[in-house]
């Protein structure tokens, strides 16, 4: 009998947990998707760079899941290899106002860990829900702050197999973008070169951007944060209100009551809801203001 993919990856040295038709929807924010062909959770960089090496020799195709923040799952889920690094997460100062942290580390234990040790620049970070390694990518930020602004190194495995050190310059951050983004390979983690504070401070900040996302935006229901980008001069949420489609909904999707850049699952909303939804409200955006929104988020 043929050999299955999840047996072969074992057989190439995987360690870490494999799992066939794994649900993805519980692994995003928005709660949507169908199930990723084979999830695979690296034990550690060793681990991971295997099974990217293996997909690559195998021809199957590949995909990173950081914490799915950023995320929309079609209902029929993904064929191939989905990588996940839940466990490749250390946090270490290193020297000085030097911060190393794994991809996998969740941004808001990055951002309290800095907080913690008088380490200033990323306590915007607290509040956004992604991995460092996806928060790279984005080049996650709020307001005047983006994760760009401070990293000083990034350690990247290229779709080859060989692992590189990106300088800044060569991370070439942009709004929400990075040299990493829609591009095969994994960031397996960032130096950080963050400004000495008094932690105090540095908490204190940290607990009023917090305190003001959750007066602001629907962070008790499941999205995917903002779903367009800030368009020129203009705001998306302010645009798609102004359109008269705050509190749209289609099937279990809708356009917050709170925040009109957010669309909330309400239960049992589907990616086929959210793809209709976004939709709808960039053709009405248009077709009053002659304004093109741009998608934030991903689709797989
Ligand atoms: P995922 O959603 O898992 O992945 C996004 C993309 O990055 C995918 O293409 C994935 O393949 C890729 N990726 C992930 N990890 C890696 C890796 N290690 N190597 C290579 N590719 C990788 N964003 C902001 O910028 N500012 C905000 O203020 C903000 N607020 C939010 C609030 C809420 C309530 C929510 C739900 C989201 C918000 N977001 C915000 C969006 C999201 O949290 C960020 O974009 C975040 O950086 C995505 O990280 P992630 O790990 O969840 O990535």
């Amino acid at each position: 009998m043929a050999k299955t993919l999840p047996d072969e990856l074992r057989g190439a040295g995987f360690r870490g947990e494999i799992v066939a038709e794994a649900a993805l929807g519980p692994m995003t924010t928005w709660r949507i998707g169908g199930p990723a062909e084979v999830l695979a959770t690296a034990t550690d960089i060793d681990d991971l760079t295997g099974a990217v090496r293996w997909a690559e020799a195998r021809g199957v195709p590949w995909r990173v899941l950081g914490n799915g923040s950023n995320l929309l799952v079609h209902d029929a889920g993904v064929r191939g290899l989905v990588l996940r690094l839940p466990k490749v997460r250390s946090v270490a100062r290193t020297e000085g106002t030097t911060m190393v942290a794994e991809a996998g580390a969740g941004f808001p234990r990055l951002a309290r860990a800095a907080a913690d040790l008088g380490l200033a620049g990323i306590e915007f970070g607290a509040g956004i829900p992604g991995s460092v390694g996806g928060a790279i990518v984005m080049n996650a930020g709020w307001h005047q702050f983006e994760i760009g602004n401070v990293v000083s190194r990034v350690t990247y495995l290229e779709g080859d197999g060989s692992i590189v050190e990106y300088d800044r310059d060569a991370c070439r951050f942009g709004y929400r973008t990075s040299a990493f983004r829609g591009r095969r390979g994994v960031v397996l983690g960032a130096e950080l070169a963050l400004a000495p504070d008094d932690p105090a401070a540095v908490r204190e900040r940290l607990a009023r951007f917090a305190e003001s996302r959750k007066a602001n935006q629907p962070t008790e229901l499941p999205s995917c944060g903002s779903v367009f980008l800030k368009p020129e001069g203009d705001f998306a949420g302010r645009l798609i209100e102004a359109a008269g489609l705050k509190g749209r909904r289609i099937g279990g999707i809708q356009v917050s009551e709170k925040h009109a850049n957010f669309f909330v699952n309400l239960g049992g909303g589907t990616a086929a809801d959210a793809i209709a939804l976004v939709e709808l409200v960039e053709q009405s955006v248009f077709e009053k203001f002659g304004v093109k929104l741009t998608r934030e988020f991903e689709i797989w």
